[in-house]
């Protein structure tokens, strides 16, 4: 391989928004085969809304949201912007709250006035052996039915409501993924998300393959997997989640916009806002191996 071609195609790069980290980065990008895509704030924007308050026990859906966004103040995920964007219309100021933990991939512990709070899916409530009533159960189903995200709420071992969460596609990703099939490539969508949140987004845009319910320290597994079978894998994300499975990735791509951690491990940085900065990327990349050879 010529240096100088490859020092083209990183300066075609930069002038197209994509900031190449070396000349490998480039030679692996014109041999993929498959692309992950990470669905929240990748596929969609990542600015979520509540969609729907369920407040089952003796809480009123005020009390329920104030509890929720009084312990999601010590979150930073998308769902916990929602829910406080969603208090913020009802002052006074939430009660504090005190020994936070996040759950990555599963939702958040902590204490708020007394009260032992958990918030976050299923899973995690199954792992703190915290029953689902019946009444979560019907909520979680619609959830499912509309596609939505839905999180349960847990004070002190009892689930006190449901609140579904929602964000919509980027307006250019239907257009992007289109342009992946086009390139031939295989596209997977990888998430932390539910099943039916994930599939309704892939159903959406046509994108071949869905792997839901996927824990953060999974999704490394996840590149590797489709490694051993063959395939050359680049993985697109932007959180703090997919940094290890970018670096596992024979090319790592990362949306400018996200988490620091995301930027050091990706080899290639999208700065450009659209989505069809990745079809680009790959095409370059194709481009300036095709002069080489
Ligand atoms: P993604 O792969 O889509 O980025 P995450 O791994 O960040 O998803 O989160 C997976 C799931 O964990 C969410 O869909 C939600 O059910 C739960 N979760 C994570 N953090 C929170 C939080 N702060 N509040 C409520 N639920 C959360
Ligand atoms: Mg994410």
């Amino acid at each position: 391989a010529t240096p100088t071609a490859l020092m083209v195609g990183i300066g075609r790069g930069a002038s197209l928004g994509i900031l190449v980290k070396g000349q490998d980065a480039l030679e692996a990008s014109g041999r993929i085969t498959t692309v992950v895509l990470d669905k929240t704030g990748t596929l969609t924007t990542g600015r979520m809304a509540v969609q729907r308050v369920t407040a089952l026990a003796e809480l009123s859906e005020d009390e329920l949201l104030r509890l929720a966004a009084s312990l999601e103040q010590g979150s930073e995920h998308p769902i916990a912007r929602a829910i406080l964007a969603r208090t913020a219309e009802h002052p006074p100021a939430l009660p504090p709250f005190s020994d936070f933990s996040a759950l990555p991939g599963l939702g958040a512990s902590g204490r708020v006035a007394g009260h032992d709070v958990l918030i976050g899916n299923a899973r995690l409530l199954a792992e703190r052996a915290v029953q689902i009533p019946a009444g979560a159960r019907v909520a979680l189903d619609h959830a499912d039915e509309q596609g939505r995200t839905a999180v349960l709420v847990a004070r002190d071992g009892e689930v006190v409501g449901v609140i579904d969460v929602a964000d919509e596609i980027k307006a250019d990703a239907q257009a992007a993924i289109d342009a992946l099939h086009e390139q031939g490539l295989e596209t997977i969508l990888l998430t932390g998300d539910s099943a039916a949140a994930g599939q309704r987004t892939a159903d959406q845009l046509g994108i071949n393959v869905v792997l839901a319910e996927v824990l953060p320290a999974q999704k490394a597994e996840v590149v590797r997997d489709l490694q051993a079978r063959g395939k050359n894998v680049a993985m697109v994300g932007d959180g703090i989640n997919d940094a290890v499975a970018l670096s596992a990735a024979d090319l790592g791509l990362a949306i400018a916009t996200g988490t620091d951690i995301a930027l050091k491990a990706a080899d290639i940085i999208l700065v450009r806002e659209d989505l069809m900065v990745v079809p680009d990327a790959i095409a370059l990349a194709r481009r300036t191996l095709r002069t080489i050879r």
